[in-house]
């Protein structure tokens, strides 16, 4: 089969390799469909794998079939499609055994510490990683399921409830998730900001209400949106002090804060901002992944029962599709930011 493998950091090629067979509690899966997260650029290009294993098969945003199983897995599994949840748990340390599994320890992880999705078939260590969905789900939005659980996530870290108004700052495929993960939990007003005009513009595509977090009367604008009020939750999606400070601006007095998006250098913010968290008594959150356990609720499992119903849709956020063939270069395109991009994905039944 072929797999697009990183060898070392910025090698990465598509290599002939043979298709694994599962042993044990195993379940071999045909990819359907793989996105490239965000964390993936720089894993390729600037960093390497976690734990610099390489060669190492790049991809942890996939769904496909289950095609073939270990011994000790029921054969009726075998033809059923769903999203692969990618970390693996050591299920011994104090975070695994209280069902706080993006927590673990010492955990591995398909796609950046072992190999992942972005292969004709990837070997996953058993059912339990498996999300069942039905047949129309689609296997674009079976690729998305992870991060679309992540912006899940942010909304319930935000305890957000029916009425309250939120604003996000990011308009990437994760900042639109969350966008309408808002509207199903119910929330007022709901308002996107980014500073690159094609994104704006693809999120105003989509029935958003997205604005250029550059414009001099951007206050004023929000306010004006949102009934003269500042917002009751706000999103720093973007990872930087120049949001973070408009998180703390545009946030009501006992707001909260969730602080999603990963930073790359350090932040600083003003001396204003600061007092204000003080003086607005805000609730700042951080987040990490998405949750797995049934307790208090297995978000992978609502997200994917969101798009059975048709309630949540992704596969509009998807700009780019390619063969597994083409998968290095479209990686080479995004990260040298060749055009614009939301959700990039390579889908096993593409040339
Ligand atoms: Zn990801
Ligand atoms: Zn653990």
């Amino acid at each position: 089969m072929k797999a697009a493998r990183l060898h070392k950091i910025g090698d990465f090629r598509i290599d002939d390799v043979e298709v694994p067979v599962p042993q044990n509690d195993q379940i071999l899966i045909k990819v359907g469909a793989c996105g490239i997260c965000g964390s993936d650029l720089p894993r390729v290009y600037e960093l390497g794998t976690s734990k610099q294993k390489y060669p190492l098969t790049i991809g942890h945003e996939f769904g496909g079939e289950i095609v073939a199983v270990g011994q000790n897995v029921d054969e009726s599994n075998i033809g059923k499609k769903g999203a692969i949840f990618p970390c693996i748990p050591c299920m011994k340390c104090e975070m695994c055994t209280t069902g706080n599994y993006a927590m673990c320890l010492d955990y591995d992880y398909l796609g950046s510490r072992r190999d992942g999705g972005f292969a004709e078939y990837c070997l996953v260590p058993s059912m339990w990683h498996f999300v069942e969905s039905s047949k129309e789900v689609s296997y674009e939005s079976l690729a998305m399921v992870e991060p679309c659980t992540v912006a899940q996530h942010c909304l319930r870290k935000s305890k957000l409830s029916a009425g309250n108004s939120i604003l996000i700052f990011g308009a990437g495929p994760i900042g639109i998730m969350c966008a309408r993960w808002a509207k199903i939990f119910g929330a007022s007003t709901i308002i996107l900001i980014d500073v690159n005009e094609e994104k704006i513009k693809f999120s105003q595509d989509r029935d958003l209400v997205c604005l250029d977090g550059r414009r001099e009367d951007l206050y004023e604008e929000l306010l004006r949106l949102n009934n003269g009020k500042k917002f009751d939750v706000v999103v720093e999606g973007v990872g930087a002090g120049v949001t973070l400070n408009q998180c703390v601006e545009t946030v009501r007095t006992f707001g909260t804060i969730v602080m999603m998006g990963n930073p790359h250098q350090d932040t600083t913010i003003k001396l204003k901002t600061h007092s204000n968290i003080l003086r607005k008594e805000l609730n700042i959150v951080g987040m990490w992944n998405s949750h797995y356990h049934p307790l208090p609720i297995n978000e992978w499992h609502y997200t994917v029962e969101q798009l059975e119903t048709g309630r949540m849709s992704i596969d509009d956020l998807v700009t780019h599709s390619v063969g597994i063939e083409q998968v290095v270069d479209i990686f080479d395109d995004v990260y040298n930011q060749r055009m614009m991009s939301s959700k990039v994905l390579y889908r096993s039944d593409l040339k």
